[in-house]
């Protein structure tokens, strides 16, 4: 049985990502930060575990890993939004996004490759969005930091080959998940009717992308971005 992690897995992408790579039959360990409960009450519905961990936090990563084991599979999805012009955009902002969605990346990773390295056998998928490739108005941050995470996934890919680890990323289009919460239902509506597929996405739509990537029948796919936007990005 494939053992996964999947951070920031206790609400919206992350927990459609934990349900689905346990249908798929892996034993799932949900890592969470804020939602206890929900986390727990995830862990207990799909037969997995809960893990709390401020992804930003190496220690608190490092502590992770010494509870959830080894794993096969990781799929780095918590992340952080920031809805603010440049010019209002903080040093501490600015780092706050880098920090979960970028360095949270670098300590997972860091974190699950030795295993897979030694097992000549990984997937690592990571959840990007259509900004890191587009570029949002009002949220240069966030749109840097994702991009960042597509630079990382091809550079890793590269490197991770020969290791029989494949290095993926998803780049979600307009998902209805609390992140998108703060956006008015005029701008839902845009956003759905810039989209071909005429609606929104649903944290499933990502889930099942997430899901084949880590399977065996993804074997030779690697450094890839697969927009997961019903079309938004085309
Ligand atoms: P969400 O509903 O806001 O959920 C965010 C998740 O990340 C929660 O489980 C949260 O955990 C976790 N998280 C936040 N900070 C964390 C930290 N420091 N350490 C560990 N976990 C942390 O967001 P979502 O829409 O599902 O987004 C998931 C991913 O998809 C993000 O990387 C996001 O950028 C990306 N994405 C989303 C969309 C979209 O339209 N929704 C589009 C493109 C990409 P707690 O609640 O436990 O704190």
């Amino acid at each position: 049985m494939r053992r996964a992690l999947i951070s920031g897995a206790s609400r919206g992408i992350g927990a459609a990502c934990a349900r689905a790579l346990a249908a798929a039959g892996c034993r799932v360990a949900v890592n969470y930060f804020a939602s206890r409960d929900r986390a727990e009450a995830l862990a207990s519905e799909i037969g997995g575990g809960a893990y709390m961990a401020d992804v930003s936090d190496r220690a608190a990563v490092e502590r992770l890993y010494r509870e959830v084991g080894d794993v096969d599979i990781l799929v780095v999805n918590a992340g952080v939004a920031l809805q603010k012009l440049f010019t209002d955009t903080t040093p501490e902002d600015w780092r706050r996004v880098f920090a979960v969605n970028v360095d949270g990346a670098y300590n997972l990773i860091e974190g699950a490759l030795p295993h897979m390295i030694h097992e000549k056998w990984g997937r690592i998928v990571i959840v990007s969005s259509v900004w890191g490739l587009r570029g949002a108005s009002c949220e240069v941050a966030y749109s840097a930091s994702k991009a960042a995470l597509i630079g990382l996934t091809k550079a890793l890919a590269k490197e991770l080959g020969p290791s029989g680890i494949t290095v993926n990323c998803v780049a979600p289009g307009v998902i209805d998940t609390d992140m998108n919460s703060i956006l008015t239902p005029e701008t839902m509506e845009e956003l759905r009717e810039e989209t071909p597929i005429c609606r929104v996405g649903e944290p499933s739509d990502v889930a099942a992308a997430v899901r084949f990537l880590c399977s065996e029948e993804a074997a030779f796919i690697t450094g890839q971005v697969l927009g997961v936007d019903g079309g938004f990005a085309v």
